[in-house]
């Protein structure tokens, strides 16, 4: 009735022992669902100069944060973008004409050697307000910077709430900034975060808080599948995908952090 399904018997013994529980953050604790809220532009860039550019390239990616900017562009037609590649947790780049584009977050900019310093106050900034914060460089200059917000899903905090109350030692996991990530967890009354980790390695962080006491993973994406996995109890999302979805022992069809105390109870 609550639309939670326990697809393996064994999870309602496991459960008993797990004394963490680590939630992914976009799409498990947030709507998954960002929007852009504020733009920034640096060296004489135009607004929308600055968008023209940058949905260009993101028009070629799937990533929620993508699409965010594409709609916030809302363009009828793009600069052709060649040599386009994802760089996997941490943004992309191609070219358009001669010009190099490189657009992705602080970790991508030091692996380029990008200059980023006269931007850094602005994205501190929005980070502190739990905005995600993508820098666009044309280059290696800074055309500006793009954060997007996404909202909590409404019953996160109240679940939080009632789990850190029943003393599970709830943890956020995110391949999302320190920074941001630390505003997001506040919002819902997480006090400890595991931040920019890459898709493939969440796993492996699950498999370090392990050594301390058995773990439940709550998440939705493809790149949880092998979190979930590895965690004692794997609860994913009904409203995630499908792949997160086969690699839970426990699946909430509503999609929401209730489902998930529920399911505990
Ligand atoms: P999440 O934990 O939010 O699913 P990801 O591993 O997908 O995180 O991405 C981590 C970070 O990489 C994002 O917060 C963003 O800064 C950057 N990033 C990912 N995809 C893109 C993109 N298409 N354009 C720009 N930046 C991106
Ligand atoms: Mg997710």
């Amino acid at each position: 009735k609550r639309g939670i399904l326990i697809r393996k018997g064994e999870a309602i013994q496991t459960m008993k022992e797990v004394k963490i529980i680590v939630f992914d953050k976009t799409g498990t604790i947030t709507k998954g669902k960002p929007e852009v809220i504020d733009i920034k532009t640096f060296n004489k860039t135009s607004e929308k100069e600055l968008l023209l550019i940058s949905a260009s390239l993101e028009k070629l990616s799937e990533h929620p944060i993508a699409k965010a900017i594409v709609n916030k562009a809302n363009l009828k037609t793009y600069k052709k973008v060649t040599g386009f590649k994802i760089l996997r947790g941490r943004g992309l780049e191609g070219k358009i004409g001669k010009d190099s584009i490189v657009i992705g977050n602080q970790t991508l900019m030091k692996e380029k050697k990008i200059d980023f310093s006269k931007t850094k106050k602005v994205i501190e900034q929005f980070e502190d307000e739990g905005k995600t914060t993508m820098i666009v460089v044309e280059n290696k200059m800074v055309l500006g910077a793009i954060a997007v917000a996404d909202s909590l899903k409404e019953d996160s905090k109240e679940a939080i709430f009632l789990l850190n109350k029943k003393g599970y030692r709830t943890v956020m996991i995110t391949g999302d900034n320190e920074r941001t990530a630390k505003a997001i967890a506040k919002q819902v009354g997480i006090k400890e975060i595991i931040a920019n980790v890459l898709p493939e390695d969440k796993a492996k962080k699950v498999e370090e808080l392990q050594k301390r006491s058995f773990v439940a993973f709550v998440g939705d994406g493809i790149n949880d599948a092998p979190a979930l996995k590895q965690s004692n109890v794997g609860i994913a999302m009904g409203t995630g995908t499908d792949i997160a979805i086969e690699s839970g022992d426990i699946v909430l069809a509503r999609g929401s952090l209730i489902g998930a105390l529920q399911a505990i109870n």
